[in-house]
């Protein structure tokens, strides 16, 4: 009969490698499977996660933290998950290709897909090594002070990262992906707030060098700016934990208990998948607080715990 793993932990992310260390080094027999999607990889250096004065790649964090996970006795697998059940061993994963899994507890760290702007992948990425495109304005705006700083997506969601981002900058602009949708109130604070609102469209987003060139519709010229973020939402990946039976918020995202336990007995998760701040510091909270529950909920299960 296949392994029974105690735990199972999909994703390799700031969160699944934070739970694996931790289950690791609580004896449990742990499974990390991860399709090599870490949004965390594409950070060029991070400059806000504690203890890393000098700035830290998200690939080498990455690195460190895997090897970490793996000296205590994590095992790592690459994989796509393709669907999750509930059976009489505790969760059944299978892969694309057939390949499964058992596990007593599980811990979802799957993560977000991120909406973007419409760039060629090789140009994308080198924008974002050279620090022009940016996806979250708390991780990087103090990068920023006073540059000429553009917000892509004029809604609501745009609206509250301009202003955030005018605290760094005096050159702040809102331009709309596709169309504006902003009432009077939140425009009216915005211009109040020093920031500028364009109403044209991007049509071109062009990388050169150290400046992102947007040309905009309708031949309505073209600015260029210091640094770039598209603020155009997420997809929180749940599709494996809406199959076990797990309820979204309206944004997607599982709800903020869902770190310390689910509905489901045995199944946690952590991270960017759950609402609130997405940020490693926070991954790496999720993590452990995951991690450590699902041990003393298996603690339990055996009977070597003192009973509640
Ligand atoms: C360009 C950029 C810069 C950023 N800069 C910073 C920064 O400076 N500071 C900061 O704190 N945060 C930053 N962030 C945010 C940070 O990367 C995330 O908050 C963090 O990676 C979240 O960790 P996570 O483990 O929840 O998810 P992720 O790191 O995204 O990991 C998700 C994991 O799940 C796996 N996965 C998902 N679905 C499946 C499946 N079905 N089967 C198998 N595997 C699956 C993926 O392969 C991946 O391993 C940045 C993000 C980006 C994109």
């Amino acid at each position: 009969m296949a392994e029974i793993w105690d735990a199972i932990i999909v994703g390799a992310g700031p969160a699944g490698l934070s739970a694996a260390l931790y289950l690791a080094r609580f004896r449990r027999s742990t499974l990390v499977i991860h399709d090599g999607r870490s949004r965390a990889a594409q950070i060029p250096l991070t400059h806000n996660v504690p203890g890393c004065p000098s700035g830290v790649s998200g690939e080498r964090l990455l690195s460190r933290m895997t090897r970490h996970a793996v000296e205590y006795g994590a095992a790592l697998v690459g994989a796509h998950v393709e669907s999750a059940s509930i059976c009489d061993r505790g969760f059944a994963l299978r892969s694309n290709d057939g390949t499964g899994w058992s596990c007593r507890a599980l811990v979802l760290a799957t993560g977000v897909d991120q909406n973007d702007v419409p760039i060629e992948a090789r140009a994308r990425q080198a924008a974002i090594d050279a620090g022009v495109l940016r996806y979250c304005p708390i991780c990087d705006g103090y990068e920023h002070i006073g540059q000429r700083i553009a917000v892509i997506g004029c809604d609501r969601q745009g609206a509250g990262e301009a202003l955030f981002l005018r605290r760094y900058s005096a050159d702040v602009t809102l331009i709309p992906r596709r169309y504006a949708d902003l009432d009077s109130a939140i425009l009216q604070k915005l211009l109040d707030s020093g920031v500028r609102v364009l109403k044209a469209p991007v049509a071109r987003f062009i990388f050169r060098e150290r400046e992102m060139r947007l040309q905009f519709q309708n031949g309505a010229g073209e600015a260029h700016f210091d640094v770039v973020y598209p603020a155009l939402g997420l997809h929180p990946r749940c599709k494996l934990a809406t199959e076990l039976g797990l309820a979204v918020d309206d944004a997607g995202a599982l709800g903020a208990e869902s770190i310390f336990g689910t509905k489901v007995p045995g199944l946690y998760a952590a991270g960017d998948v759950v609402a609130g701040l997405d940020q490693i510091s926070v991954a790496m909270g999720h993590g452990a607080i995951a991690a450590t529950k699902a041990h003393n909920w298996l603690r339990d299960q055996d009977g070597q715990a003192l009973e509640r």
